[in-house]
């Protein structure tokens, strides 16, 4: 699923992690066929046997996945795996605006023609990989889509035709499609690097990179991005702080940074609350692969209700009533504190 470099299968259960694959093939949950699971008084627990399907009584597996080891330690895991893509090939397209980005990437969803990966990255966060020299190659420092592209050598084909017919519409300025391989890793190096790459804009060693996690359904992506821009960009401007965003729009997911000195954290976390809010506005998430910890608590009782909560520290304490794993991260374990 390529989430960030050095994810452990352990912690890419726990978080119920996603990345630039999730667009094709889905989250890690859709990966996770039967876990083996150690309880917080020793017990070991195995979810259920191998088969493509199982309606056999509670949904153990997907209880735990996402559970950010809050409810047992995973200590085996069987996964579904999936032949390597064919024919692959990766595009790159530079747009005037996000918008014209975030168009294109909705006509193609619209099609229903299944790209292997499709994200967004603003102008700010181009720049910002240019500037960390963590990519093998310049780039221009504009909005850009990078696709992936799969399937029959036809099939691709007429893909890589489409999609350049829809950037051509919504005036492109730049635009490239390849299959050799060096330069896919180039390009892709790119998007992948930008995670590692945020941590270069710091001022200073002690400035901190805090970022959201929204994710809208697909309908709504462009009130997203086009608010959370709105919301964060003047007040980052006038207070010398670093900006960007950078989406897994495929699956409606956009994360946007701020780079902010330490005394600024309170302050730069209401301001993101606001892109948060604005992702429940929009009938979203607050996190769509991050997972709440410690830092989302209070914005989880937005998302699901103090009910939805409630219900939660139950099940956290039917499996683990002394609360000793991973106590007070999700959800508190005094309710009301
Ligand atoms: C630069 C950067 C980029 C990122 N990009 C993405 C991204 O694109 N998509 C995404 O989803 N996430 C991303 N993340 C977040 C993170 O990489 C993922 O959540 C990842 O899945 C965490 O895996 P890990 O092995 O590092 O887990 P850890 O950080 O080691 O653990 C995460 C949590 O899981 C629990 N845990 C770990 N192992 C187990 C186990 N065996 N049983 C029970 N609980 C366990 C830990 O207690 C902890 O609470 C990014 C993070 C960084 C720093």
């Amino acid at each position: 699923v390529d989430p960030a470099k050095g994810a452990r299968i352990g912690g890419m259960i726990a978080m119920g992690c996603s990345g630039t694959n999730a667009y094709r093939y889905g989250t890690i949950k859709a990966h996770v066929l039967s876990l083996t699971l150690v309880l917080a008084d020793g017990t070991v627990v195995k979810t259920r046997n191998r088969p493509r399907k199982s309606s056999a009584g509670y949904d153990l597996t997907n209880l735990i996945v996402g559970s950010e080891g809050t409810l047992a330690l995973v200590t085996e895991a069987i996964l579904k795996i999936t032949p390597l893509p064919k024919n692959p090939q990766v595009g790159l397209a530079v747009f005037a605006s996000m918008d014209d980005g975030v168009a294109v990437a909705i006509a193609i969803m619209k099609s229903g023609m299944q790209l292997e990966a499709l994200e967004l990255v603003d102008g700010d966060c181009m720049q910002c990989i240019n500037h960390s020299k963590l990519a093998s190659d310049v780039f221009e420092e504009r909005p850009t889509l990078f696709l992936k592209f799969a399937g029959s050598a036809q099939g691709v084909k007429e893909q890589v035709s489409f999609v350049q017919g829809l950037c051509e519409e919504r005036g492109v300025t730049s635009c490239e499609f390849t299959g050799d391989k060096h330069r896919m890793d180039a390009i892709w190096d790119a998007r992948k690097c930008l995670g590692n790459a945020l941590a270069t804009m710091k001022k200073h060693d002690s400035d901190l990179v805090i970022t959201t996690d929204a994710a809208v359904p697909v309908s709504k992506l462009a009130r997203l991005v086009e608010g959370s821009r709105e919301i964060v960009k003047e007040q980052a401007g006038e207070q010398g702080w670093w900006s960007g965003s950078v989406g897994h729009v495929g699956d409606g997911n956009v994360h946007t940074a701020i780079v902010c000195p330490q005394s600024a954290k309170a302050e730069v976390e209401q301001l993101l609350a606001k892109i948060q809010r604005l992702a429940l506005e929009l009938e979203g998430t607050i996190t769509g692969e991050h997972g709440i910890g410690l830092k989302l608590r209070d914005l989880l009782n937005e998302e699901v209700g103090t009910e939805g909560v409630d219900a939660m520290r139950k099940i956290k304490f039917a499996l683990d009533p002394k609360g000793i794993l991973n106590p007070d991260k999700v959800v508190r374990l005094e309710a009301g504190v």
